[in-house]
């Protein structure tokens, strides 16, 4: 916890001109806002399924994903009735895939407690699988006006400058007063436009590494920009450290079809599906790695073949560096009898074409793109 801080108010009262600040966000944000699909409605299924898409994830990778989502799922009773590995086929790329099981759960939820109606109490939105405090008050205020602050990262960071915070916004004390600062800050006629308003400023104007203060419409508020400190807010606590994790897996084939495996539900990326395989241990190439994996997890004495790819992917605290390779067994691999599942929870062996409809972590997803475009494919599924 902070050291008592002159720099967290008890009220915005006798910092800023609270009313003038409301006018000149709401203007700017009238003028300025961002033509997304999600707010050509105000339908709170629309709403809510951008607020989770967007927890994790960049406001323009989001638009894609969000047309294709609501183009398959339109609305809940269409969700509670997808599937599984439908949902998180659309999800397939962008991470953190608890989001997506977290809507299906929220779904039948909706179906079973409000007869497919999304809740419009603060109390029942609050209640839905994956939707926490930030998330509830952006539904409630942008779908139904309800005068409830949202702060996300983008709040954070806007308050941390216009407060001119010397302490980082992830300390609970200081995230507290923060959001006690946008509660009393909040245009109770029109939250929606409001809290809108406050993350397109973060996202657009008051931007984490170059904040755009010519252009701000609040500056005159700013007591950052006073100061001369917006390129320091906010404080920064020491990133965890990254580790490195390289992995290798095997494409198996037989009668033409390739073989995919189902993660478990316990493990990491559950429901998504790969390519046989683990993480190197200490001293291991990756071909020793890819032999030992495949017996541990197929019961398969494999040869590696050639290799198709090396494809790396960034997490927040992983960089994974995945080492594909063709791969032969011993003998001529039985789908129906050959396996044993020691680390997936379903196996299918499928034609290649068919790849497109499962969802792969990002590595494996990349890994499919190399191998559908690789030319040595055909003979490989040949020769198996
Ligand atoms: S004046 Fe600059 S630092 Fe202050 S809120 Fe606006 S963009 Fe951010």
């Amino acid at each position: 916890m902070p050291k008592k801080s002159p720099q967290l108010p008890a009220s915005l009262a006798g910092v800023l001109d609270i009313p003038a600040f409301r006018r000149a966000l709401l203007g700017w944000f009238a003028a300025s806002a961002r033509n997304l699909p999600w707010r050509r409605t105000l339908d709170p299924y629309h709403v809510w399924l951008s607020e989770i898409m967007l927890q994790q994830t960049q406001m323009d990778r989001a638009v894609d994903y969000f047309e294709r989502f609501i183009a398959r799922f339109p609305d809940l009773s269409s969700l509670d009735a997808g599937s599984e590995d439908e949902v998180l086929k659309l999800w397939e790329g962008l991470g953190y895939y608890t989001r997506a099981r977290n809507l299906r759960k929220a779904a039948r939820q909706v179906m079973e407690r409000h007869a497919g109606v999304f809740p419009r109490a603060h109390k029942d939105i609050r209640a839905l699988p994956g939707v926490g405090p930030y998330t509830a008050g952006a539904i409630a205020s942008v779908a139904y006006n309800d005068p409830l602050p949202a702060v996300d990262a983008n709040v954070l960071r806007v308050f941390s400058r216009l407060l001119d915070l010397d302490a980082p916004v992830d300390v609970p004390e200081v995230r507290r007063r923060i959001e006690a600062a946008a509660a009393e800050l909040l245009d109770p006629a029109d939250a929606r436009g409001f809290n809108q308003g406050l993350m397109e400023l973060g996202a657009l104007v008051c931007a984490p590494r170059k904040p755009d203060c010519p252009a701000c419409p609040v500056a005159g508020f700013c007591l950052a920009r006073e100061r001369g400190t917006q390129q320091s807010r906010p404080v920064l606590k020491p990133g965890p450290e990254i580790m490195r994790i390289h992995m290798a897996c095997g494409v198996l084939a037989s009668r033409g079809r390739l073989y995919i495996q189902k993660r478990r539900p316990d493990d990491v990326w559950p429901g998504l599906w790969e390519f046989p395989g683990g993480v190197l241990e200490q001293g291991e190439t990756p071909e020793e790695a890819l032999v030992r994996e495949l017996r541990e997890e197929t019961g398969l004495a494999v040869r590696p073949g050639a290799k198709i790819a090396v494809v790396r992917s960034s997490y927040t605290r992983y960089r994974i560096t995945l080492h594909g390779f063709f791969c032969h067994a011993g003998a001529q691999v039985d789908p129906e009898q050959s396996f044993c599942l020691n680390e997936a929870s379903e196996a299918r062996f499928v034609a290649p074409a068919e790849l497109s409809r499962f969802a792969f972590p990002s590595g494996h997803a990349r890994l499919v793109a190399k191998l559908l475009t690789d030319l040595r494919l055909d003979a490989f599924l040949s020769a198996c």
